[in-house]
Formats: C-alpha cells, structure tokens, sequence
C-alpha cells in the first residue's frame, strides 16, 4: 500500500472516530436515486427533496412524469429551481431508458461491471459522475465514489488528491486511494467534515480530527 493510500485509510477511520458509521437516508430505488440526483443539481438537500416529492404527488408513477406534459413536470419541480432546464433533462433520460430497456427499471445496472454501468448512466445528458456515481453506490451498493463539492476541497486541502485536478477526474483517483468497502462511510463522513469543520471559507483546524494527516498547513506557510 503506497503513502497516500495509508494516510486515505487512516483519514476513514479518523473520521470514524469522530464521527461514527454514518447512515444515510433509506435508499432509493435507482430510477428513483437518479431524478433524486438530476433534482439535487446547483440546490440543496431541502430543496431537492420539496421538488422530488412534488413531482411525485403530482405524477406518481416514473411513466406519468415521462408521458407528462413538459409544463406540468417544471411546475411541480419549481422548488429544486432549475426547472425549465432539469424537467426536461428529466423527461428525456426517462424516455431513453424506456427506448433502450423496455422499462423504467435500473436494476440490470447491478449486473454490470461498475464502468460499464457507469458508462451506461453517464451517455446521459445531465448524468455526470457524481450522479452516476451516486445511483451506483447507494441506491445499486456498487463500488462508486461520488465527489461532491465538499469533498473536492477536503480532498485538496488535505492532499488527498492533487491540486489541479478536476472534479471529474478526482472520482476515479479518490477510488483509487481509498479501498471499495470504506466508500460509502468515507464519502459521507468526508461531508460532514466538509460542513462542519472544513468549511469554504475558512477550515477550523484546530479542532479538526484529521489535522493531523492533512497537508494544509503546508500548504499555507
Ligand atoms: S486540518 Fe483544516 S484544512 Fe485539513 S481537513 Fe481539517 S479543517 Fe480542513
């Protein structure tokens, strides 16, 4: 196991420490997991979760909302904003599973190699890989590793990746450093770090529990 792998690991069970096994929400199915992920897109949880449950109040079957007029869809998803761009997008994926499945069902996914079922997901207009990676990982239990914006800048501060990486690039690399089965609960853990500690604007390290394993200081003299 090469350094950065040691300090990924040792950073997981830090976390763990601190914070626990962490638990998130009851998963979704993958169909569901993925107009979930399309909805989160520039908002936050609150808001993805007003316009997922609007829409379902309002088209409660994944057919309806594909069959449904284009306005109807937008108005009921107004609350995660974006709507005239993600009810569209939304409509489209659904009406391309159809065409190529036969159904609105994700589960073969669970099947597949994971790049090939994250290849499938990411021909997808508005399915990056943190959506994918997201589908994959908690709604399939698949090897996945979704980068959000918090753990892009936990990830840089503490060296976890290297600076000038993209977002897209750091999901195969932070795969790489931190093994399959501590995904989940690092991924979440990293988040709440990222919340709570690390924040944008200014990281509380003093009271941070991996200050110790983090490059930032370093970084920063
Ligand atoms: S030590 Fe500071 S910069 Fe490093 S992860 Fe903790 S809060 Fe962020």
């Amino acid at each position: 196991m090469n350094d950065l792998k040691k300090r990924a690991l040792q950073i997981h069970k830090k976390l763990l420490d601190a914070f626990g096994e962490p638990i998130w929400r009851n998963p979704l199915p993958a169909i569901d997991e993925l107009v979930s992920t399309i909805l989160s897109q520039n908002t936050n949880d609150v808001n993805r979760d007003r316009g997922f449950n609007a829409l379902r109040a309002k088209l409660p079957t994944w057919e309806a909302v594909r069959d449904a007029n284009a306005e109807d869809v937008i108005n009921a998803i107004r609350p995660a904003g974006l709507a005239n761009q993600k009810g569209p997008r939304i409509q489209q994926v659904l009406r391309t599973i159809t065409e190529e499945r036969g159904s609105l069902n994700l589960d073969f996914l669970a099947g597949l190699p994971v790049e090939e079922a994250r290849a499938w997901l990411t021909k997808f207009n508005g399915v990056g890989p943190k959506t994918a990676a997201i589908v994959l990982c908690f709604s399939l239990n698949m090897p996945a590793f979704p980068v959000d914006t918090h753990i892009y800048r936990v990830s840089g501060r503490t060296g976890l990746r290297p600076e000038k990486m993209t977002v897209e690039q750091a999901h195969p690399h932070l795969e790489s450093v931190f093994p399959p089965e501590t995904y989940y609960a690092a991924h979440l853990n990293l988040i709440r770090l990222g919340r709570e500690v690390c924040g944008a604007r200014k990281p509380s390290c003093p009271k941070c529990p991996i200050n110790k394993l983090c490059e930032y200081k370093e970084k920063t003299k």
